[in-house]
C-alpha cells in the first residue's frame, strides 16, 4: 500500500541516550535532539541509513519485512539485489546463492541484475535523446533521488525516466512466472532482498510511479543468517542463466556507468560526496559530462546499512563472481522484444519537496532568513550541538521555525545567566548602601 510519509528508517526511543553522535552525521541535518530523546523530520530524512551506521546504541533502526511475508502467498518469487552475492565469501558461484534461496522458501528467483541489464539499455536509449538535459542522473539511488527533490530541485529534470532496477525485475519475474506455470499474476508475490532502508522507502512511497510492482522487502542481514548455514552444502543448478557482468556489477560503485558503456560518465559514491559534485552540476560545472551515478552509501549498495560483509570484501567477492561469468553485455542478452513488451518507464513526475523553503511567501522567506542571519551573529559559531540542532545556523533556523528557544543554546543560557546574576548581586549591594 501506499503511505506518502512511510520511512523505514526510524528511532527506537527506548534505546536512544540523546548522546548527538546522529545529529552531526545526518547529510539533510534531519535529526534534533530534544528533552534528551533525538527525533527524525520526517519532512527531511531520505532514509540514507547514515544514522543507524553511526548509533551505538542501535537505537536508529530500519523497518523492514519479516521472511515470514512470504507465507502469504503460495508462489514466492525472491529479487535478489547484486550487492546479496558480494555478501558470502565463501559462495563459489552465484548459481549456489540462488539455489539456496530456493531452499529457504522461495519458489523462484529472479535475479534484480537481470533488471539492470535490461535498465542498462533503457538508459542508453535515454542517453542517445538529444532532448534530455545533460548530464542524466541516475534513478537507481532513492536516498538521492529523494535529496534531489529537497536540496537540489532545479536539477529533477535530468534524472533518468527509467524505472529502479529493482521494480524492472518485479515487472519481468511476475510476468514470467505467470507465464511459465500458468498462474494469475495477484497470485504471485515479488520480495525484494534489499542492502538498505531506502529501498523499503522506494516501496511503501514510490518515486516516478503510482505504485511498486514489490510485495515485500526482506532485509539482506536477514537473508543472510538464513543462506550462510547451508550455503555450499547444496549443490546447484550451474546451467542456470545468470545476468550478465554489467548487471551484477552495477552492485558497487562504478558499476552502472561501466555497463552504459559511454566515455563522459562520473560514478560518485557517498552522500556528502554526491550532494557536493551535484552542488558543482547546479553551478554549471560539469557541463562535458553525459551520466552521473550516484550512490547514497560509500562503495555503492555493497556499503548499504543492511548488508553483513565489509564493503570493501563484499567488493571484491562481486568483482570476482563476476570475473567468472561469461562476457556477455546487456545488449546481446536483453532482447528489443522485452524493451517494446513492457514500461519500464516512470510514469508520474518527480516532485519538489519543499520541507527546505522558509516560506511560501517570498518576501516573508527573506525576512525569516534576516532574521535567522541575525540570530546566528549572537551564537557562538561553535556548531557543538549541544542545542540538539545540528549546527548553530540549523538552531537558529529552529529557533525562527518555533521549533526552539534561544535558550536552548548553552553559551547564551550560561550569558544571560552570569548578566542575572551580576544584576541580583548589584541589587543586594544597593539595598545594603
Ligand atoms: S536516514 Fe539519513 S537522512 Fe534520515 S535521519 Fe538518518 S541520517 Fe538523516
Ligand atoms: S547506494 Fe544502494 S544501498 Fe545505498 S541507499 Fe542507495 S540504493 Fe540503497
Amino acid at each position: 500500500m501506499v503511505n506518502k510519509r512511510f520511512h523505514s528508517v526510524t528511532l527506537d526511543a527506548s534505546k536512544c541516550k540523546g548522546c548527538t553522535n546522529c545529529l552531526t552525521r545526518c547529510p539533510m541535518e534531519a535529526i534534533r535532539v530534544r528533552g534528551g530523546r533525538a527525533f527524525i523530520m520526517d519532512e527531511r530524512c531520505v532514509d540514507c541509513g547514515e544514522c543507524i551506521r553511526t548509533c551505538s546504541y542501535h537505537a536508529k533502526v530500519a523497518m523492514t519485512d519479516d521472511l515470514g511475508i512470504i507465507e502469504n502467498f503460495e508462489h514466492r518469487i525472491a529479487l535478489p539485489a547484486p550487492s546479496l552475492y558480494g555478501q558470502f565469501y565463501h559462495a563459489k558461484s552465484i548459481a549456489v546463492i540462488i539455489e539456496v534461496l530456493k531452499h529457504i522458501g522461495f519458489t523462484d528467483v529472479f535475479e534484480v541484475a537481470k533488471g539492470a541489464d535490461i535498465a542498462t539499455r533503457m538508459l542508453q536509449e535515454e542517453l542517445k535523446n538529444p532532448d534530455r538535459p545533460k548530464p542524466l542522473i541516475s534513478s537507481a539511488c532513492p536516498a538521492i533521488t529523494r535529496m534531489i527533490q529537497i536540496k537540489f530541485p532545479t536539477l529533477l529534470p535530468n534524472i533518468v525516466k527509467v524505472k529502479q532496477p529493482m521494480e524492472v525485475a518485479a515487472t519481468m519475474a511476475r510476468a514470467e512466472y505467470s507465464k511459465k506455470h500458468s498462474v494469475p499474476k495477484d497470485e504471485i508475490g515479488v520480495f525484494f532482498i534489499t542492502p538498505c532502508a531506502a529501498k523499503v522507502t522506494a516501496v511503501r512511497n514510490p518515486i516516478g510511479q503510482e505504485k511498486s510492482e514489490v510485495d515485500g522487502v526482506i532485509s539482506m542481514l536477514d537473508i543472510y543468517a538464513c543462506v550462510f548455514p547451508i550455503l555450499n552444502k547444496i549443490t546447484p543448478d550451474e546451467n542456470i542463466k545468470i545476468a550478465t557482468p554489467y548487471g551484477v556489477g552495477w552492485a558497487n560503485s562504478g558499476g552502472e556507468s561501466r555497463a552504459t558503456n559511454i566515455n563522459k560518465t562520473m560514478a560518485v559514491d557517498g552522500i556528502e560526496n554526491v550532494a557536493n559534485v551535484l552542488e558543482e552540476i547546479e553551478n554549471g560545472r560539469l557541463r562535458d559530462l553525459d551520466y552521473l551515478e550516484g550512490a547514497a552509501c560509500p562503495g555503492g549498495c555493497v556499503g548499504g546499512p543492511l548488508t553483513y560483509e565489509n564493503k570493501y570484501v563484499a567488493r571484491n567477492k562481486v568483482m570476482q563472481l563476476v570475473s567468472e561469468l561469461p562476457c556477455e553485455r546487456p545488449e546481446e542478452t536483453v532482447p528489443c522484444r522485452v524493451l517494446n513488451s513492457y514500461d519500464f518507464k516512470m510514469d508520474t513526475p518527480i516532485p519538489e519537496n519543499c520541507s527546505m523553503q522558509l516560506d511560501e511567501e517570498v518576501s516573508t522567506a527573506i525576512e525569516k532568513m534576516e532574521r535567522i542571519n541575525d540570530i546566528l551573529e549572537s551564537l557562538p559559531g561553535y556548531d557543538c550541538g549541544s542545542c540538539g540542532s545540528p549546527t548553530c545556523r540549523s538552531f537558529a533556523e529552529d529557533i525562527v521555525r518555533g521549533y526552539c528557544n534561544i535558550t536552548d543554546c548553552i553559551f547564551i543560557l550560561r550569558d544571560r545567566l552570569k548578566v542575572m546574576a551580576q544584576q541580583m548581586v548589584d541589587m543586594s549591594n544597593t539595598k545594603r548602601e
